[in-house]
Formats: C-alpha cells, structure tokens, sequence
C-alpha cells in the first residue's frame, strides 16, 4: 500500500470518511494527485480557496512575510493584522465595527456566542434545523444535526432550534432571554438550502425589537462565494455579528467576528494566540485584492447561473432539485450521493456531499466555463449509470 496511506491509517485519528486521493499540488480550480493525474476542484478545500489554490500573489505575499515574521500575539501590534481589520470593516455591511481575528471558522462562532452573551447579559441562543456553525462545544450546539452532536451531550444549555425560512418558529421561541440568533444565509453543510430574503429581513427586524443579537455565520458564505463579498449583501442585512472564516486568507487559517456597537466587550475576556497571525493576515490582504481585482464576487454570480443552469438542464430522474446561489450549489439527489461522488472522483471532478444526498459543488471561483462544461458533462455521464 502507499506510505503515505498507511501512515495515515496508522498514526492520523480516523475522523474524515478519507478518500483514496494523496494531494500534492494545486493551481487555479485544478488539484493533482501523487500520480499527476488532474482534476477539477469543485471540492475546493470546502470552500477555502476562492481564489484558487496557490495564486501567486497570495504565496508571494506569504513568502515575504514568512521571511520577516511568522508569529505576533495580540498583545503587540502589528501592521498587517491593523490592516486585515480596516478592510474587513470597509467591506462589510456599515454598521459593523470592530474585528476580533481567530484562525477558523468555529473560534469565530465560539467567539460570536461569548460576545453575545455577555454584551446582553442574556444565555439563550436561537439556531435553525440543518444550521451548521462548527464542531467547538459551543459551536456545536448551535449545530443542529444530531450525526455531530451525539455522543458529546451535555452541550451549552441554552440553545433551541426552529425550522428555518419560518418566521412565525422563530418569533415563538425570541424572548427576553434571547442573547442571539444565529443564522447562515445559505446551509451549507446542511444541503446549500437558501435563506428567503424577507426571512431574513423580518429575522433581523425581530431581533432588533426583542433586544437579541443576530449572528450571521458567513463562513462558508463569505468572499465572493455567493457573487457578493458578504451574502448578506443580498438582502441588505446588518448584523450585530458576522462570522467569517474559509477563504478570507486564500486557503491559510484564519477567522474573523466582525461587530457591530451593541457587542460590549472587555479587556482579558477573550483571547488567542495565534489568531490574526503575520502570515494569515499577510495572504488574507494578498487574497482580499486578488477577490477585487479579478472581480470575483461578479465572476461567482455569472458562473453560478451558468453552472447552475447546465446542472438544471441535465435530464436524469435521479435528480430532485439543483440548488444554487453563485458558485454555492447543491445537486440534490433522490438517492444517496456517495457513489456518485466516487464516480466523478475517477472521473478528474472533485465535489463533496452536504448531507446524505446532496453533490456539492464548491470551486475556487476562477474555475472557467470550460471547466464548468467539463464537471457537467461528467456530473451527467455518472448519473446515467447505476450506483456501485
Ligand atoms: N460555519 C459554517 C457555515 C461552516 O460551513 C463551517 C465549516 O464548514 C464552520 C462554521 C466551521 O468552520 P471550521 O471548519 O473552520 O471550524
């Protein structure tokens, strides 16, 4: 067998349902494996590299900063963590604020729930059914799928879950002992289902009237994915927390909780070591400006409908419902995806599953409409067979 497998196999926690794939290199929406055969990322690191995998500004900008410094707690200043702030907040919705920087997307929810918490004086937190926002204690119980929950009970007191786009589930349940609502704008994990604007328009106006705060999870959402920088631009909400994380650094680990004013919050109450570090913020700026340059957010919106619309096109009675918003799309299945995914694998297409029956489609978002006509044609060709 592989080393590399065996290895693996042997010493690594065996947490992922592992594919038998060794990654060695990337470039652009195309990843490699260790016998050089190419395929098409629509896996792309689960949403982490919207600018592609290795964009030479992004590994350009890591090298230098790799040469200068690679660590700098938040007890000192540093130029480029002051400037990833200043950014986030001149690019996020205008009451946003302030920016604490962590290195993934659950530290960012973890953190959300805390400065909720202790800015209302409240405990209760609000979630949806299929919601996910990270396998952290407290992240985890705001997730709502009993497949990561089970086995870690008691989670955080506190946390009830409604339906979600149910406006009325979730007006029945805010109370005055309501910290937050915690929502994403597209499910990600849970089957790329779309929150309607109006939902979430009533949602924000609901927590603004019964004093919670809402917490928007963007961390899937966010950079561009959805053809906007943030997707909450879509409905023009204004969060009291936004929860970034994923692709803000090109691939590199950090996260972001960006607040509004009414996030009340004191010195020595949280904290990280190595959140905001030289290098995350180093290719967070490098990737933020390669998202501008390359006009990533209008790149994801016209792609999306075309790759959405091709999937739509494919006749397969296997398919119940293609779900789309940019480059954010979910071929839901009337049957189990797996063997499909394997399939398109064998095939160079690269995709993930979002629950049991959807095939999720997640790449870097300078994929070409010639690659985007290849995984369609490819998408078409395993459905027509049988499952394995
Ligand atoms: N929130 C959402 C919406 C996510 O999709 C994820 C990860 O998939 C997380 C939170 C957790 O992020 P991380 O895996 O970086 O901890």
């Amino acid at each position: 067998m592989n080393n590399t497998i065996e290895l693996s196999n042997m010493y690594e926690l065996a947490l992922f349902p592992k594919r038998n794939f060794i990654a060695t290199r990337g470039e652009g929406a195309l990843l490699w494996d260790d016998q050089d055969k190419q395929y098409i990322d629509c896996a792309g690191a689960s949403g982490s590299v919207n600018v592609g995998h290795c964009h030479a500004r992004v590994v350009r900008a890591i090298q230098e900063q790799a040469a200068k410094l690679i660590c700098c707690t938040g007890i000192f200043h540093h130029e480029l963590r002051s400037k990833v702030c200043e950014r986030l907040i001149s690019l996020a919705p205008k009451n946003l604020r302030k920016v604490f920087l962590c290195n993934s997307g659950t530290e960012s929810i973890e953190a959300a729930l805390k400065f909720a918490r202790i800015s209302t004086g409240r405990h209760g937190f609000i979630a949806t059914v299929r919601g996910f926002h990270g396998r952290t204690l407290g992240a985890l119980s705001a997730t709502h799928n009993p497949k990561y929950r089970e086995g870690f009970e008691p989670l955080v007191p506190g946390f009830t879950h409604v339906p979600f786009n149910d406006i009325a589930a979730l007006s029945a349940v805010v109370t005055s002992e309501t910290a937050g609502v915690i929502l994403e704008i597209v499910q990600g994990e849970g089957g790329v289902y779309l929150a309607e604007a109006e939902y979430l328009r009533q949602a924000q106006a609901l927590c603004r009237e019964r004093g919670a705060m809402l917490i928007v999870d963007e961390v899937q959402t966010g950079f561009c994915r959805t053809g906007k920088m943030f997707a909450c631009e879509h409905s023009g909400l204004e969060p009291d927390i936004l929860c970034l994380a994923k692709s803000i650094a090109g691939g590199v680990p950090l996260g972001a909780t960006l607040c509004a004013d009414s996030v009340r919050i004191h010195i020595g109450s949280h904290g990280t070591t190595f959140g905001g570090s030289p290098i995350g913020c180093a290719a967070a700026l490098a990737s933020i400006d390669v998202m501008i340059d390359e006009h990533l957010a209008e790149n994801a919106a016209e792609k999306g409908d075309y790759f959405g619309a091709k999937l739509r096109a494919i006749v397969s009675p296997k398919i119940r419902e293609v779900r789309q918003l940019g480059l954010m799309i979910g071929v839901q299945l009337k049957e189990r995806s797996t063997s499909y995914l394997q399939a398109l694998m064998e095939e160079g297409v690269l995709a993930i599953p979002a629950g049991p029956t959807v095939m999720r489609y997640l790449p870097p978002l300078v994929i070409s409409k010639a690659q985007i006509d290849r995984v369609v044609e490819k998408t078409a060709l395993v459905l027509s067979r049988p499952a394995t």
